[in-house]
């Protein structure tokens, strides 16, 4: 078991990450009370036939967060530790994120408590279907559409697609996004997340002054988003000495081949004994000395207790919440660059913006053209983050997160109370 594991509670943390922000913004307290909490939550429960035969059943989750800037948009996760509080902490974070990319989705998320690692194809399959079936009532198109999270992906996505549209009598792509390709997915989503990631680094270098081709890198968390990120990085010439998965580190201080890296785990599944790399504890992969560190894994991996051992100048939070408020304060005063995650990793959820837009218009674009609008997307919002961070002389993630909520707030105002 890894130490860095999740404990804490996300959603406490997203609390008091908006009222930090909704403070300095000055926000009044009618406002306050129509965006803080989630609109709508629903939890199911999912029975599904075992492959021994017996019934076993499943607790599953959608939240809905803010639908004010438009239909509710986040993932879908799969996870032994999801709790009704991870997602609504998620859900929230996703509207500040759509907000702060400026694209018209508010925020949701879904999770179901599950060790899909255990689990068979078929038993994943038939617990996505009637998870599905139970969240019905919430999703589509044009109200609440999921993608995929830890633990899920494009199959996932075809599942839910396929589900929904026969409930519905015809094919409707744009309930899910994170799809495969054949069935309406975009070019460039799968790496979308980790892209982000790496243009938002790249912003971060170029404003501290750091050549990308010279700098170390470490990886916590070598999935989805950080393999993508990394791989990005590789090819701008940075040398990723660390990564790191739920089974164990490695470590390289010439840098790890992380093609071949991608490759194995690929293969294997771990990223454990990669050849040419030494095996590191999590706890000395966070304290390796580098220029950026990218947590790309769970919330809550950088606390209070580890955030002194950090060397690192840029923190890329890669990952949905990886630092405590208590670590955001010990990493801010030993003058670390953070990019906040609601900043950081919102290239995914672009991304699923740019295929909803497809989905809706039948009519797809080449990856180039989904790579330069993301690029644009990110660079802009990275812009604002920063001028915030410089004109009010705050913490980047408070930044990010006015920035964000300011944008609710205005949508909020102007839309007024119904009834
Ligand atoms: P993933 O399942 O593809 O990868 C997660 C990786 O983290 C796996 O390799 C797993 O082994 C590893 N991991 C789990 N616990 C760990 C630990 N304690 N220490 C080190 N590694 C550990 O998931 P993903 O989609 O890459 O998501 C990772 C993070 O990025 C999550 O916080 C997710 O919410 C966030 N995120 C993902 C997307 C996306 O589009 N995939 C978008 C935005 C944010």
């Amino acid at each position: 078991m890894l130490t860095t594991a999740v404990t804490g509670n996300a959603y406490d943390v997203a609390l008091e990450n908006f009222d930090t922000a909704a403070d300095v913004l000055n926000l009044e307290n009618d406002v306050r009370e129509m965006i803080k909490y989630p609109e709508r939550i629903l939890t199911v429960t999912i029975p599904v036939r075992m492959d021994d035969g017996h019934i076993h059943r499943f607790e599953g989750h959608r939240v809905q967060h803010s639908m004010v800037r438009g239909p509710a948009k986040g993932g879908i996760r799969f996870h032994p530790q999801v709790t009704l509080d991870e997602v609504k902490a998620l859900a929230t974070w996703m509207t500040w994120k759509c907000a702060v990319v400026n694209i018209p989705f508010g925020g949701a998320k879904g999770g179901i408590t599950c060790d899909p690692k255990r689990m068979s194809l078929g038993e994943i399959e038939r617990m996505t279907r009637r998870y599905t079936s139970a969240i019905l009532p919430l999703i589509g198109p044009e109200r609440d559409i999921p993608a995929p999270d830890v633990y899920t992906n494009s199959q996932t996505m075809a599942w839910i697609m396929d589900t929904f549209s026969m409930t519905k009598g015809y094919p409707i792509p744009g309930v899910v996004t994170g799809k495969p390709i054949s069935l309406g997915g975009s070019l460039g989503r799968s790496e979308a997340t980790g892209r982000g990631v790496f243009y938002t680094i790249q912003s971060a270098c170029e404003h501290l002054g750091i050549q990308l081709k010279e700098a170390t890198v470490v990886v916590q968390g070598f999935g989805n988003a950080g393999s993508v990120a990394a791989q990005l990085l590789y090819e701008a010439g940075a040398k990723v000495i660390a990564v790191s998965d739920s089974t164990g580190c490695v470590y390289n201080q010439n840098g790890l081949k992380i093609p071949e890296l991608i490759h194995m785990k690929g293969l294997v599944g771990h990223v454990r004994d990669f050849p040419e790399s030494e095996s590191i504890t999590p706890e000395q992969l966070l304290a390796l000395k580098c220029d950026i560190l990218v947590p790309a894994a769970l919330e809550n991996t950088i606390r209070g207790d580890n955030a002194r051992t950090l060397n690192a100048r840029i923190v890329a939070e890669a990952a949905n919440g990886p630092l405590t408020p208590a670590a955001d304060r010990i990493l801010e005063a030993n003058d670390v660059f953070i990019i906040p995650d609601i900043l950081c990793n919102a290239g995914g959820v672009t991304v699923s913006y740019f295929e909803w837009v497809q989905d809706e218009q039948h009519l797809f674009w080449d990856a180039q053209d989904v790579y330069n609008r993301l690029e644009r997307v990110m660079r802009t919002s990275f812009k604002d983050v920063l001028r915030i961070h410089e004109e009010r002389n705050v913490p980047m993630r408070i930044a990010a997160n006015m920035l964000g909520i300011g944008r609710v707030a205005e949508a909020v105002r102007l839309r007024s109370i119904y009834p």
